[in-house]
């Protein structure tokens, strides 16, 4: 495994945020003294990690000769895991997707074998270039990134370290980071689109889970599983006063039987009186500005308005994000839906809003994300450290 000490990760977390930048700058923004940069920069060359920018074609803004930028030996392997299929990607260190692909699940199929046939196949093209793995779940993940505490999508995965599977099956001795959908679309924002202030990332997909990221840092419950809110149980859920509704996970009057894809297909089927097939369907009457289907979308704010307005209250994020696998035209239904709760419930500061839409593998790409976060020293995995 890779080994790195503070100032080489301190220059490689830099260059992900701010680069290219000139050793000058590397300076300046670490307080590191122009020999230990030009030492760092020299190992992190001769070991494969960056160049100068001198070697490349000139880019937009210029020829800069004396900028050092990420090289393209190392990539970074992302999985994410959904639920009927396992899509993966390669990432390289200045975050460029190299390759991408995804593999079918059937109904029951245990997903660990097929995340290893994922990893075999980009393994079989990149071999010894891939420096880590991270890997996106559904379901609470223990605070160790590697046991599956209660997956929905996945019951039997539950209970069982899937991290220690997978690791065996690997060629290959480098970490192995398992994470809960919202936090690898919080890396995503926070490495890719570098947002840097406190935020709330909400992610309503086909589960509901919450994010949240203060001074740079992604908050971990103690157990791990915090922000899991789609399974957190509303007394006397409006809509399903009377618990008639049953949950994927048994229970009743989770937020999911209200929020999300699997419930929206139910709501709009009652709605609408017939049969709808796909989440899909609803996705695209989204889009054309069907009326129900904005009433759909827009009340599934009422439902996890509490727990929005308990998490902006004790945090107080300075943004609000959301991540859709609606058409964009709806983050206009729920900015104006979760404005109109926030008044309604005499909340002044409203966290500026936002939304990023997962079309893109935007879950995937914020999984092989963790293995920068690995690299360039974050806290949180240093001290889990050998047990990726
Ligand atoms: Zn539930």
């Amino acid at each position: 495994m890779i080994k790195l000490n503070r100032s080489q990760e301190a220059v490689i977390a830099l260059l992900g945020r701010e680069g290219p930048l000139t050793r000058r700058q590397l300076c300046s923004s670490t307080g590191l003294s122009w020999a230990v940069i030009a030492k760092t920069v020299s190992q992190l060359g001769s070991a494969g990690f960056l160049k100068d920018g001198e070697t490349l074609p000139t880019r937009r803004r210029g020829r800069n000769p004396g900028e050092v930028v990420f090289s393209d030996k190392y990539v970074m392997a992302g999985i994410s895991v959904g639920k009927d299929a396992v899509s993966y990607f390669l990432l390289e260190l200045n975050f460029t997707l190299v390759l991408s692909g995804e593999e079918r699940l059937a109904p029951g199929d245990d997903p660990v074998p097929v995340i290893n046939r994922c990893l075999e196949k980009m393994f079989s093209k990149f071999g010894k270039r891939i420096i880590s793995v991270g890997i996106s779940f559904p379901g609470i993940i223990s605070s160790d990134c590697g046991t599956i505490i209660k997956s929905v999508d996945f019951p039997e995965c539950d209970g069982r370290n899937i991290r220690n599977e997978i690791k065996t099956a690997l060629r290959f001795d480098i970490p192995v980071i398992i994470e809960r959908n919202a936090v690898c679309n919080l890396n995503y924002l926070k490495l890719a689109d570098k947002v840097t202030e406190d935020i709330l990332l909400v992610s309503a997909c086909h589960g509901v889970s919450t994010a949240l990221m203060i001074d740079g840092e992604i908050i971990h419950g103690r157990r791990g599983g915090i922000g899991e809110i789609g399974h957190l149980e509303i007394s006397s859920l409006p809509g399903n006063a009377d618990g008639t509704i049953p949950c994927e996970c048994g229970r009743i009057n989770c937020v999911e039987t209200m929020v999300g894809g699997k419930s929206w297909q139910r709501r709009w089927e009652e709605m609408r009186v017939r049969k709808s097939t796909l989440p899909e369907d609803i996705y695209e009457a989204v889009g054309k500005a069907v009326p129900s289907a904005l009433e759909l979308v827009g009340s599934s704010m009422d439902f996890i308005y509490p727990y929005l307005s308990f998490l902006v209250r004790f945090f107080r994020p300075e943004k609000l994000f959301f991540v859709l696998n609606l058409p964009e035209s709806s983050s206009l239904v729920i900015t104006t839906c979760l404005i109109r709760c926030f008044e309604k419930d005499g909340v002044t500061e409203i966290p500026e809003m936002g939304f990023i839409f997962e079309n893109d593998g935007v879950t995937g790409r914020g999984a092989a994300l963790l293995g920068f976060e690995f690299l360039s020293g974050n806290p949180y995995y240093r001290k889990l450290g050998k047990e990726l």
